[in-house]
């Protein structure tokens, strides 16, 4: 309940993302989390507004950004969690090499990709994770590209942890963002959200006949890699839940040499004028 504000979200009425926003604030709440310990740093597009709608700290920040600047939150405070999150265009189009980059960096962020498949702020163009044949306003005879696959794409840069869900879903979307919230280096949570309002191929109907839930499977086991990866393409991306996790790599934090255990926020800034000087003759 804390993690709730008074601000109206103003998505579509039956917007998935509407969904994510709830899962958020139950896994923060089920984690233990008080709202200042919490940071959600958002991008830009319809999903970028979430960070206005939850009870904590939160930075609206510019297209395909919210990496850098949700890892430098987490550098300069480690007591923060810190979710970032933002739309399949923001992250998989002008934000993918901050997102395969932060990826293999392993710093212990959340990122919650909420994937509808389209643009919808800009009021329905093709995605990269459109469907090839997708029809849109930029693609009238059908997008030629062929559709992204994030899910590989983080698996190659050595994920630590990917997961997928679907805004209806909102047990299993809950718990794997507490799972997200509670391990060790990068996080990625993508999750099918539907825009009912310029999508209408992949729809909350779609998504439920196309997913292939991971329950399916009770013998699989998200520590073997290769596993993921053959799960992954032979259910065509569609897979959700818990698909691979890495628990004896160690996150960056933990890894970089000499970075003390306390955020910059935490640290004793204040230096001598002889220190200053010195610090600036080295530039020199
Ligand atoms: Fe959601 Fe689509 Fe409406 Fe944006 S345009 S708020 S993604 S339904």
């Amino acid at each position: 309940k804390e993690f709730r504000n008074n601000v109206k979200p103003n998505w579509c009425p039956g917007c998935g993302d509407f969904s994510i926003q709830a899962a958020i604030q139950r896994a923060a709440a089920n984690v233990g989390l008080e709202p200042e310990q919490l940071a959600v740093i958002s991008g830009i597009g319809c999903s970028g507004r979430i960070s206005g709608y939850i009870n904590a700290y939160g930075f609206h920040g510019i297209h395909g950004r919210v990496l850098p600047i949700a890892q430098g939150v987490k550098l300069a405070n480690r007591e923060l969690t810190v979710i970032a999150s933002g739309g399949d265009g923001d992250g998989f189009a002008i934000g993918m090499g901050h997102t395969v980059h932060a990826i293999r960096r392993n710093l212990n962020v959340t990122y919650i990709v909420m994937d509808n498949q389209i643009y919808g702020l800009t009021k329905g163009q093709t995605s990269p994770r459109s469907a090839e044949g997708f029809k849109t306003k930029s693609t009238p005879e059908g997008s030629i590209e062929s559709t992204l696959s994030p899910l590989e794409i983080a698996m190659s840069a050595g994920a630590t942890f990917v997961a997928q869900s679907f805004s209806s879903d909102l047990k299993q979307l809950t718990s794997l963002i507490e799972q997200g919230i509670k391990h060790e280096g990068f996080s990625l949570i993508n999750v099918f959200s539907p825009c009912v309002t310029f999508n209408k191929i992949n729809t909350y109907d779609w998504f439920k006949e196309n997913i292939v839930s991971l329950e399916q499977f009770p013998e699989y086991d998200p520590s073997n890699r290769v596993l993921a990866m053959n799960k992954i393409m032979e259910t065509n991306g569609m897979l959700t839940g818990l698909i691979y996790q890495n628990t004896t790599r160690k996150s960056y934090e933990d890894l970089v040499t000499g970075f003390k255990h306390e955020g910059l926020a935490k640290q004793d800034m204040m230096i001598t004028p002889e220190e200053f000087d010195k610090l600036v003759a080295e530039f020199r």
